[in-house]
């Protein structure tokens, strides 16, 4: 029952040079970045049944199982990866992922792993800081985006209807919030016992960003419907488009109406490292509450997330009645207090390794690589026929359209062979292309490549 080491050493070795030589062919874009072999066939060529039928595998044994399902995986560090939002990791994050799988620190009580809850603490010190919320904040790592909405959701529902958690929820609360916000936001409030009808939608440009001059119609549209605003949430950036919403406006109009302010910065946060594009989270400090992503523009893998808030007390109450503080004293401290999670992750490892070997300047520059190569993308398609599109990028997220033709179809194209994988979003119901910078890999030979590709065999708009 006890470890082999001897054994365990051979296997790491192995994982280690087949890690290796996948992210080496990976970022030079040799294999295609996706395989789309259906399930039954990769069941069978991966031997799933009778390993899991008679065990005994070996380090060799493994090391062929492990060729096989990298191959047949998704490359996130291919130039060609240009879909979801999740990071292409860096390899510091990934080290940590392994010290974790084999030390095991569920450190949500600080004597769970002393060493792991201490860096935790201190990574969420350096968000704080950078957010500008300063030592009056409060923070706490958890299992994802969706989860850390649900989280601060729950600290802005203690704030407007403190006893809801010993008497259920008052019927009168709502929540204000874009169409364009990510769909975990209104599956929180049906979560927290609001009701997906308590989120009433804020008024938006063309293209969901929210719209300033608007705000005090929804505020009187909630106040007419007989509710009260527990929460409204702005996007920094938004998922389908990666545009930033106005946060010092949204902020400001929040704070003269007493409104607790929401910003979802899953992806967008990141951004507080770059000189070049820290300016579009201005106003960022204003937030009571604020949500940003380490395993989509920090490079770790799924799943980290901070959830910050500008008063410490404000996260404390989110899970009980009254709330307590935290000490960082002689005691240690427990972080259970502050998660949905019992056990959790040491999550704040793989963000402290990759600062530690990047620094904050590396973590910077790389969003401000991505970014550009993203506005790149934009500029090249704009020079070429037939290609619309609708804004001018802010991030590392660009929607277009080519053609007249059915864009999801042109997608499924794209991804035939595993030359490319994009995704798709819709935009004032109508249906575009999107694609997300996420490989350092990407570069001008990727993207023309793309282009080249997408024209060959559509015709574009107008004929
Ligand atoms: C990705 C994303 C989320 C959800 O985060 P997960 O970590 O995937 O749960 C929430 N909001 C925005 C804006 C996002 O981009």
């Amino acid at each position: 029952m006890m470890w082999n080491v001897e054994e365990f050493v051979r296997a790491a070795g192995l994982t280690v040079d087949e890690l290796a030589a996948y992210v080496d062919e990976s970022q030079r874009g040799l294999p295609p970045v996706i395989r789309r072999r259906p399930p039954h066939e990769l069941a069978e060529r991966l031997g799933l049944a009778r390993w899991m039928r008679e065990g005994g595998m070996t380090p060799e044994g493994y090391g062929e199982f492990l060729h096989a399902y990298l191959a047949e995986g998704t490359r996130l560090h291919h130039p060609a990866y240009l879909a979801h939002q999740v990071a292409s990791p860096d390899f510091p994050a990934a080290l940590a992922d392994f010290v974790h799988g084999a030390a095991n620190n569920p450190m949500a009580i600080y004597e769970m792993g002393a060493s792991a809850a201490t860096v935790e603490f201190e990574v969420l010190r350096w968000m704080l800081g950078k957010v500008g919320y300063g030592e009056d904040g409060g923070g706490v790592l958890t299992h994802g985006g969706s989860l850390a909405n649900l989280t601060a959701l729950l600290a802005a529902r203690a704030a407007a209807a403190p006893d809801a958690w010993t008497d259920g929820v008052p019927g009168d609360l709502a929540l204000l919030a874009p169409e364009s916000a990510h769909y975990s936001l209104t599956r929180a409030a049906a979560i927290l016992g609001l009701g997906e009808r308590a989120v009433m939608p804020l008024d938006v440009d063309g293209l969901g960003r929210v719209d300033v001059a608007r705000l005090p119609d929804a505020l009187e549209r909630v106040r007419r419907a007989g509710r009260r605003p527990m929460a409204l949430v702005a996007n920094a950036c938004s998922t389908g488009t990666g545009l930033y919403d106005d946060l010092r406006g949204i902020g400001g109009f929040c704070a003269d109406n007493g409104v607790w302010f929401h910003v979802d910065g899953a992806h967008g946060a990141s951004a507080l490292l770059s000189e070049e594009h820290r300016h579009l989270l201005d106003g960022i400090e204003l937030a009571d509450s604020l949500i940003w992503d380490a395993h989509k523009m920090l490079r770790t893998s799924s799943l980290v997330a901070a959830v910050l808030t500008r008063r410490e007390g404000d996260l404390d109450a989110a899970f009980r009645q009254r709330a307590s503080y935290l000490f960082y004293g002689d005691q240690g401290f427990d972080l259970i207090g502050r998660t949905v999670e019992c056990s959790k992750a040491e999550l704040g490892l793989k963000i402290f390794l990759n600062l530690a070997w990047r620094g904050e300047r590396g973590l910077g520059d790389y969003v401000t690589r991505q970014y550009a190569t993203a506005r790149r993308f934009w500029e090249l398609a704009r020079e070429r026929p037939g290609f619309e599109c609708p804004y001018e990028p802010e991030s590392n997220i660009v929607c277009f359209r080519y053609g007249a033709g059915d864009q999801a179809a042109l997608r499924e194209r794209l991804m035939e062979d595993g030359a490319f994988l994009l995704t798709s979003a819709e935009i004032g119901g109508v249906r575009h292309l999107r694609i997300t910078v996420m490989a350092p890999a990407t570069d001008d030979k990727t993207l023309e490549a793309l282009l080249d590709r997408i024209a060959e065999g559509e015709e574009p708009i107008g004929g």
